[in-house]
């Protein structure tokens, strides 16, 4: 009998999401779980629990799963949540806001756009403004770090601002919770979305929602949506331990694992040290090449940087992107409507030493292209 185990020697994935995973973690998706069975109802349980654990959320929250990638259970979070003659308030300065306001759209629920410039952070006063003259807005919709950029949203005040007002808070954590302080019993909101393959380390394949108990109870026939309805995956849920539909087994078995070593290795707090380390150690090092972050350090989150691109007419992202696969290193393209630029991104199982590796590739990439560095915020 031959055991196939995981290649070991793909590249580095220095993007948001799906994002480099440990060996234990892709090796713990290697079984057969049957849906029904009470080993898999445990394990179900289990991870809700420890969910919301991490959350701060236990007892005042439920944690919801859903098949699927992140905007998966955004969608079904927005769709479940938001009554359908509601109104939300969309707070967009990236793309990951503005897939918010189109899912609305596409829902055909009732909704507003705050939008600022991508750099720039909404104001909570402004916010606050807004939901004070339009009382028909029931719910607000902010993402936590807008990953277009790497941009960290003031979601505390932000928070704060909703509740003075009365209104419900639904967060797109995505590329933040596990990795930066997001805490129920201190940040007020009404959901949190999240998934299994950004800061926790998992592998692709579901999302959850952080839902307030009470609100998700008053939710029933609120969805556009039977796939996607998470007031009935809850019930089914507490009701069978089951999930409503073939769940993806592999991926909550892989979930779980790596939820054991976001423990081992210290939770929030340490992980986020982990990611701002691996940060510092790309943004200096990149500097050192002559590169400039998009963002100033006062808005960046230690998740993913922005670039710009080099002010040289041979930068080709194609062929910058080769040189560093063939390196051991894959990364993102810019994401922007204005500047160009390319991401690196600082999380996953990814350390310090292969940050410094990965600018060692880019210095050498350079180099086979000929480019010469000079971007365009020196230039
Ligand atoms: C990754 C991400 C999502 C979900 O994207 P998918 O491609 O569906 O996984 C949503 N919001 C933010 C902020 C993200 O970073």
């Amino acid at each position: 009998m031959t055991i196939m185990t995981p290649p070991l020697d793909d590249p580095l994935l220095l993007t948001p999401g799906p994002l480099t995973t440990s060996a234990e973690t892709k090796r713990a998706a290697l079984r057969d779980l049957g849906s029904w069975d009470a080993d898999f109802i445990a394990l179900t349980a289990d991870i809700r629990d420890r969910l919301l654990a991490i959350a701060g959320a236990t007892g005042s929250h439920v944690c919801v799963p859903v098949q699927g990638s992140g905007t998966f259970a955004v969608e079904a979070a927005l769709g479940t949540l938001v009554a359908r003659d509601g109104k939300a308030l969309v707070l967009v300065n990236g793309a990951y806001g503005a897939r918010i306001a189109r899912t609305f759209e596409r829902m055909g629920r009732d909704h507003a756009v705050h939008e600022t410039d991508e750099v720039t952070p909404p104001d909570p006063a402004e916010v606050a403004a807004r939901l004070a003259r339009d009382p028909a807005i029931s719910h607000v919709a902010a993402v936590h770090c807008e990953t277009t950029t790497g941009l960290l949203n003031p979601i505390e005040q932000i928070a704060e601002a909703v509740a003075g007002q009365g209104r419900r808070l639904i967060i797109d954590a995505m590329s933040s919770f596990g990795a930066l302080p997001l805490d129920a019993r201190r940040i007020p909101y009404e959901a949190l979305v999240c998934c299994a393959n950004k800061c926790l380390e998992g592998i692709p394949g579901l999302g959850f929602a952080i839902i307030r108990r009470e609100a998700l109870a008053a939710c029933e026939g609120n969805a556009h949506s039977l796939s996607l309805d998470l007031h009935d995956q809850w019930r089914e849920l507490e009701r069978s331990g089951r999930w409503r539909f073939s769940p993806p087994t592999h991926v909550a078995a892989a979930l779980a694992r790596a939820l054991d070593q976001f423990e081992a290795e210290g939770g929030i707090a340490a992980r986020g040290r982990r990611y701002a380390e691996n940060y510092r150690v790309l943004v200096t090092g990149m500097r050192g090449l002559g590169f400039q972050p998009l963002l100033p350090e006062a808005v960046q989150a230690p998740i993913i940087v922005s670039f710009r691109t080099p002010d040289d007419p041979r930068f080709d992202f194609d062929r910058f992107y080769g040189a560093l696969k063939r390196r051991g290193f894959i990364i993102y393209p810019g994401k922007l409507t204005r500047a160009e630029t390319f991401r690196i991104a600082c999380i996953g199982h990814l350390f310090p030493g292969d940050m410094a590796r990965a600018v060692e590739a880019v210095g050498a990439a350079i180099d086979e292209i000929g480019l010469r560095v000079r971007t365009a915020a020196t230039a």
